[in-house]
């Protein structure tokens, strides 16, 4: 057996984090075997001297991506809300992966990610504490996934209801 990995890409605060938790809960009350890699927990711990520039940024993604790979033969699913705002980083993603790789953007607005802000990172952009923020910076623009295999729009679906599709996409993939 090997995993579906779950690749969730959208901007910061677009709900990828709380989505991903909500739908392992789903998963392992059916009694699969779920991984919960989150890109900003795993980067501190496998990355800690990387910043966010494009190539440090492409580093901490090979580093998890080998992490996947590792693991995909003690899951069922791994989940792994992360940024990835870069087209080409997200199709080598895929490659690496190969056949489990399932691309799930997790659509909010800039607008709206900026006015929920959980981490109060757009108010230190705006308030030139923050330098570089992905989406917001014009050096590490967000590049949106033109043909993912799902979309999860936060801002017309609540974060139970995304898991729930989230998580019937998973496993009729697997069916
Ligand atoms: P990310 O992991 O994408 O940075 P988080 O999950 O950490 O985002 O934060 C998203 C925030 O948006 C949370 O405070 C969450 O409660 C809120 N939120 C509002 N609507 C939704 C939704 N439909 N799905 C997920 N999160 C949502």
């Amino acid at each position: 057996m090997t995993a579906l990995v779950a690749w969730m890409t959208g901007l910061s605060g677009a709900g990828k984090s709380t989505i991903a938790e909500k739908t392992a809960a789903l998963l392992e009350e059916m009694g699969n075997k779920v991984l919960v890699l989150d890109g900003d927990a795993v980067r501190s711990k496998i990355s800690p001297a990387l910043g966010f520039t494009r190539e440090d940024i492409l580093e901490n993604d090979r580093r998890l991506i080998s992490l996947c790979l590792e693991a995909v033969s003690d899951y069922d699913v791994i989940l792994v809300p992360k940024i990835s705002p870069f087209k080409e980083q997200r199709a080598v993603t895929r490659q690496n992966l190969g056949e489990g790789f399932v691309e799930v953007y997790v659509r909010a607005s800039i607008e709206t990610v900026s006015t929920r802000d959980p981490k109060g990172l757009y108010k230190d952009s705006r308030e030139g504490r923050l330098k570089g923020l992905i989406g917001v910076a014009p050096e590490v623009p967000y590049e949106p996934p033109e043909s993912p295999e799902l979309v999860l729009d936060t801002e017309t679906s609540d974060p139970d209801s995304c898991a729930r599709t989230l998580c019937d996409h998973l496993l009729a993939w697997r069916s």
